[in-house]
């Protein structure tokens, strides 16, 4: 084996990276921009019964199921983790971790808390946990009113679930702040990058 060799095979490969925060802390955007500057990363796409908004696409940013299917994936233990978010059901798959594998690459999670912690008592799999937050809540609940379309229940309960998924901050390896997008994106790239390089 050349030395070369034997360095790639200090390292871990397949590393999962979970980015975890609260609903309109611009999760979304701020892996968008990473995932465009390292292919190295794949994003996991997940199974959810909610409904497709006019801008998504089946297959691209999440597999778009009915509640029987997903019902169904569940009893056959098809997914790694699942939670219930506001109704609807998320869940990641086995097989498209599994697909992601093997393409050599490393999986790139957009999940929930509650899946966060499924992950993480889950011996099989050893994740980075990176929590995204807003610089406050007054500027996350401005974030939600741009975004609109959100009714005022709706409203005050993502801003409640987000004061409960903001408690839970210590469960997390990482912790970025996004005040300014660039310097997230720049903080989650140095986090991807010192995970590859360890040993
Ligand atoms: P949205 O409906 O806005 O796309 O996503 C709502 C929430 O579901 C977000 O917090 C997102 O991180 C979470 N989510 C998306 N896919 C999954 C998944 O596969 N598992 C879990 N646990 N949460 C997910």
């Amino acid at each position: 084996m050349s030395l070369k060799d034997s360095y790639e095979s200090y390292r871990k490969n397949g590393i999962f990276f979970v980015i975890t925060g609260p609903s309109g802390v611009g999760k979304t955007t701020i892996m968008d921009h990473t995932l465009e500057s390292d292919e190295r990363l794949a994003y996991s796409i997940s199974h959810t019964t909610r409904d497709r908004r006019p801008e998504e696409v089946d297959g691209e940013d999440y597999y778009f199921v009915d509640r029987e299917e997903f019902e169904g994936f569940r009893k056959e233990d098809r997914f790694l983790e699942w939670a219930e978010i506001y109704g609807d059901y998320y869940g990641t798959s086995r097989e498209e971790i599994d697909r992601i594998k093997r393409e050599g690459r490393d999986p790139f999670l957009d999940i929930d808390v509650q899946g966060a912690a499924q992950l993480r008592a889950d011996p099989s799999v050893n994740p980075v946990f990176v929590f995204l937050a807003p610089p406050s809540l007054e500027e996350l609940e401005r974030r939600i009113d741009n975004r609109g379309a959100e009714s005022p229940e709706v409203k005050e309960k993502r801003m409640g679930v987000a004061r409960e998924e903001l408690s839970r901050i210590p469960e997390f390896d990482y912790l970025i702040v996004n005040e300014k997008l660039k310097r997230a994106v720049e903080e989650l790239e140095a986090v991807i990058k010192a995970e590859r390089l360890k040993v």
